[in-house]
């Protein structure tokens, strides 16, 4: 599994865009609080959100492994596991073409039809948080998490 202890790697690209908090339309149930608007590099009209970290448990993939027309990156659909309603996809296994252009690292991918999602506030509610001052709060938390408990390993 991939560690959950990763220096940010953020492209500078990415750290000025909003962080979005995501809810299944279906039943409200919160799917993730750190996600991004993105466009779908095959089709621009369709606007998508997603996440770096997988969204579980909220999510979780169902079915079988496919890809698309697109490129040769193995893809599985993932679905609420509250209401069992398909909300997204998850890309399992990036193709070669994928890694070297310039992407995100997001493969954790939610539908915008089957999403409500709401900017999300920094902590002291005053501005809309971007990815990059995102990073920085970890950054923060983080260092203080050393002191206190040893969670990285
Ligand atoms: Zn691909
Ligand atoms: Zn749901």
């Amino acid at each position: 599994m991939e560690t959950a202890c990763h220096e940010p790697t953020i492209h500078p690209y990415f750290r000025h865009k909003d962080v979005y908090v995501l809810w299944c339309v279906y039943c409200d149930n919160e799917l993730s609080d750190r996600t991004m608007k993105a466009i779908l590099l095959a089709d621009i009209k369709v606007d998508l959100y997603s996440t770096d970290l997988p969204p579980k448990p909220a999510v979780d993939v169902i079915g079988r492994y496919y890809t698309t027309d697109t490129c040769s990156c193995q893809i599985r659909d993932m679905a609420c596991t509250k209401c069992g309603n398909p909300v997204g996809y998850h890309v399992v296994l990036p193709c070669a073409n994928c890694l070297e252009s310039c992407n995100n690292g997001h493969f954790w991918i939610f539908h915008q039809h089957t999403t409500k999602a709401i900017q999300r506030l920094n902590r002291e509610g005053s501005n809309v948080l971007t990815w990059g001052a995102m990073e920085k709060e970890l950054e923060a938390e983080r260092s203080i998490c050393y002191d206190s408990d040893d969670v990285c390993r």
